[in-house]
């Protein structure tokens, strides 16, 4: 069965334009965002890492808390701690860059929480029911709260290809533990002829997996995690993923996850901003980052996987670039394997408001 995903079209680049797009969905989606008078509302959103200037602009967050505040919830935006070196790595890093972006609570009007902890430890196990994975730690209150409501900026994304709700949910509703095992079967590997022993990899890989050997930079495939930090640090193009086969153990597992943790909420609401659509996402581009789609608008819908295939879709549709088209099987993979597991439909009424 089809589901249906609400599109305001918009190619504005102020931020009154795409406050306008916004309004134009909330008044459309209004019946989807009900919640109960002093209920506790969890947004999840990204602010991305210190260097992103493409992230969601606060200016789209404020009026969806007004909104969820009108009627008397009480919401909150929350994201995780991520697992390689930045801003954003423990609490008290994060919620200074929350205030530094302008998501704290004087600017939005809701406190941000950093679900996992001080250090993206804390959390409650969930068992798993994917082959590759049986227990995910994700935030204490998955379980507990009914509604979730899930903000993302999609972009493309270094393995996955796209990065937008699914991404949002699995990677940003997980402890660094869980996300370390998403990210495991991404183990990297240095081309040698292309390594110019500079040592930014060493520099930056979070688990000392990166050392010298015969005057070229080696890694130790036992100690990797996968975070894929040393893929962006190289610049000389000497560290590469094999894209044949661990982009989708990648996908299917942080399907796998996102799937399991949607599992626990009741009434769920899914909105993405088609603004600003890098290369890479919102942990590693910057001001220099090169747009991979023209601005489309702001997409809606209860269900997560129609909503990123109709983005990916309208991605493709909108391009600057090829990527989109040329990394097309490696999110279609993950789309494909949510379906199976019962996450979305693949087929999408696009309802253009
Ligand atoms: S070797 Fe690269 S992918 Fe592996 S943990 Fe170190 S930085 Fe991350
Ligand atoms: S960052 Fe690239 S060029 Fe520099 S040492 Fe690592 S692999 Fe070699």
């Amino acid at each position: 069965m089809k589901s249906d995903v609400y599109f305001v079209k918009s190619d504005q680049s102020t931020p009154e334009g795409r406050v306008r797009a916004l309004e134009k969905l909330l008044e459309a989606t209004g019946q989807f965002m009900v919640y109960k008078k002093e209920e506790i509302v969890p947004v999840k959103i990204t602010i991305g890492d210190s260097a992103c200037v493409y992230n969601l602009s606060p200016d789209l967050v404020r009026p969806v808390i007004s909104g969820i505040k009108k009627d008397g919830a009480k919401p909150f935006l929350f994201d995780t701690c991520v697992i390689y070196r930045g801003s954003r790595q423990n609490a008290v890093d994060h919620l200074t860059l929350v205030q530094d972006k302008g998501f704290g609570y004087s600017n939005i009007g809701a406190p941000f929480v950093i679900a996992d902890g001080l250090l993206g430890n804390d959390g409650r196990e969930l068992t798993i029911a994917g082959p590759d994975m049986h227990k995910v730690k994700v935030p204490s209150f998955v379980g507990m709260l009914e509604s979730l409501l899930v903000l993302t900026h999609p972009t493309g994304h270094i393995v996955s290809g796209f990065a937008g709700a699914i991404k949002n949910v699995a990677m940003g509703m997980s402890s660094r533990a869980t996300k370390q095992v998403q990210h495991s079967s991404l183990k990297p590997s240095v081309i040698t002829k292309n390594c110019t022993a500079c040592g930014c990899c060493i520099a930056i890989c979070p688990v000392e997996a990166i050392s010298f050997k015969d005057g070229k930079a080696f890694i130790d495939q036992r100690k990797c995690v996968g975070c894929g930090e040393c893929l962006c640090a190289c610049k000389f193009d000497a560290v590469y993923i094999n894209w044949g086969e661990d982009p989708h153990t990648f996908c299917r597992r942080m399907a796998e996850v996102a799937n399991t943790i949607l599992q626990k909420f009741k009434n769920k609401f899914f909105i993405s901003f088609a603004f600003d659509i890098t290369k890479e996402c919102d942990c590693i581009s910057n001001k220099n980052e090169k747009m991979v789609s023209h601005d489309f608008g702001i997409l809606a819908s209860r269900d997560i996987l129609s909503l990123d295939k109709a983005t990916m879709d309208l991605a493709n549709r909108h391009k600057k670039t090829d990527f989109f088209s040329d990394i097309r099987k490696v999110p279609e993979s993950m789309f494909d394997y949510a379906a199976k597991k019962g996450m979305g439909s693949l087929e999408y009424n696009l309802i253009e408001l």
